[in-house]
């Protein structure tokens, strides 16, 4: 196993990674709240989690990766106020809770997987964990870190002497009753319900020591955490929106619980912008990965765009920018193409000391655009001959995830939007030839669109176009 050096939130510096029980490392990611559909901001966050976990895998570590999916108990303000988001969704779908989850789930790991994000090794629901979550509560009355007041029962961070080391918030500075719409009954306005007492009518609730409920956002991550993980966990990921709240929250309660620090590595992606401020679904400025579909990008282009930048730096969104992607992936896909055709499809073993270079990069806190400037190196300066080139390419994407081994073999739809302008008139051409049955004249429109570099495969869904070509590259 290579060292791996990873930025710790908890202390903020770059630490060696050293797992509790190596090569196994496990990884806790935050999953998403099926109310709706992900944004590709969220996206950002599990396009990271992959990145993650993909360099571990390459660098030797077997990962054993667990996410959540949260389909309860997630109000619309992370603080405790607010509804529940699963039975805002409901309401505004007219569906049930259970329809609405069901639903996004499926279209989370749709979106997920045409990003080229692995399946993480286990995905549990809250719903499904309720038990666990209800025994993770009760010994922290138990120990007393936990009171019952008239709504639930709530963590008390004044008994918890680490409170806010993840975030910086500093407790003394928040004396009680200083939030306006604080609950009254809460001893300190940072303390958190565990547990939330439900009405009769609230949809979703269960049977708990303190009355019918449910349960509150945070211990649905720490309870499952530690169900898949055990109570020492490697690694924890999220978006570093969840830094003062969900995880300062997490950690109290979890180290609270066994005595002990439960996660090592805290790992934080930051924001997806868009026009300088956070993309999100409650601020009305959020694309979604059907968005880009719908304007004609390749998911990967996506995928290339997040990862041409560090995950610890903020990332503006615009659609020039992605345009910019795209083309990029579009020249690196016709770029391993024409390789492999020089190379006859033979990758040559990898370039041990451009390999060397690759992983060092991705083992540095994970710095993909110094990994992708290395693959522009080999593919731009070709320091190495084709078929080594391609071996190279071939075992880095296994890390990377841009399906540069399609692109070899040819099979890649464009991933930028725009087709020139003449090639699309040609394509319709060809199309209204075919539907007049003149085979001869759409043949003929074939091989001129050859001619420009373009391939037109015709399938049930009608005509596909691709790339056959490079262009020289800019
Ligand atoms: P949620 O479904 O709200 O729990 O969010 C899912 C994940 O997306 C969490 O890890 C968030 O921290 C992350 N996230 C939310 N908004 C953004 C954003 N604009 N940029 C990057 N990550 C985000
Ligand atoms: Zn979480």
């Amino acid at each position: 196993m290579r060292p791996v050096y990873l930025y710790n939130t908890l202390g903020r510096t770059k630490e060696r990674l050293a797992p509790s029980s190596p090569p196994v490392v496990g990884i806790y990611t935050c999953g998403p709240t099926v109310y709706d559909l992900a944004h590709v901001g969220n996206l950002r966050a599990y396009v990271f989690a992959d990145s993650l976990r993909r360099t571990l895998e390459s660098t030797g570590y077997t990962v054993r990766h667990v996410m959540n999916i949260t389909d309860v108990g997630h109000l619309t303000s992370d603080a405790d106020e607010g509804e529940d988001k699963m039975l805002a969704g409901a309401r505004r779908e007219r569906k049930s809770p259970l329809e609405i989850a069901d639903a996004y789930t499926r279209l989370f790991f749709e979106h997920c997987q045409a990003l080229n994000i692995k399946r993480p090794t286990i995905v549990c629901r809250a719903t499904d964990h309720i038990p666990e979550m209800i025994r993770l509560v009760q010994r922290l009355v138990d120990r007393g870190y936990a009171y019952v007041i008239g709504d639930g029962v709530y963590f008390d961070v004044t008994r918890f002497p680490g409170y806010g080391r993840l975030s910086g918030v500093d407790l003394a500075g928040q004396e009680p009753g200083a939030r306006i719409g604080v609950n009254p009954e809460k001893r300190h306005p940072a303390d958190f319900a565990l547990w939330r007492k439900a009405d009769p009518d609230h949809l979703m609730q269960w049977d708990s020591p303190w009355g019918p409920g449910y349960p509150g956002w945070h211990i649905e991550c720490s309870a499952m955490g530690m169900t898949y993980l055990g109570d020492r966990i490697d690694i924890h990921t999220g978006g570093a929106d969840h830094i003062p709240v969900h995880h300062e929250n997490e950690v109290a309660q979890a180290d609270a619980a066994t005595g002990h620090s439960v996660v090592r590595w805290w790992l934080h992606n930051e924001f997806l912008l868009v026009d300088g401020g956070r993309m999100g679904k409650s601020l009305g400025n959020a694309y979604t990965m059907n968005d880009l579909l719908a304007r004609g990008f390749h998911p990967l282009a996506y995928r290339y765009f997040c990862l041409n930048a560090h995950y610890r730096a903020k990332l503006n969104f615009t659609w020039d920018a992605l345009e910019g992607a795209a083309r990029a992936l579009d020249r690196l896909w016709e770029a391993v193409f024409a390789l492999a055709r020089e190379a006859e499809g033979r990758p040559g073993p990898p370039h041990a000391g451009l390999q060397e270079e690759f992983l060092t990069a991705i083992a540095d806190d994970l710095s993909f655009p110094r990994a992708l400037a290395l693959v522009w190196e080999v593919v731009r300066d070709r320091p190495v001959a084709a078929g080594e080139a391609l071996g190279l390419l071939s075992e880095w994407d296994e890390v990377l995830g841009l399906d540069l081994g399609a692109a070899a073999a040819g099979e890649r739809e464009p991933a930028a939007r725009n087709l020139p302008g003449e090639v699309l008139a040609l394509v319709e051409e060809r199309r209204a030839a075919r539907s007049a049955r003149d085979w001869d004249r759409a043949d003929t429109l074939r091989r001129q669109i050859a001619s420009l570099g373009y391939a037109v495969e015709d399938g049930p869904a009608g005509p596909r176009v691709r790339r056959i070509r490079a262009n020289v590259p800019s």
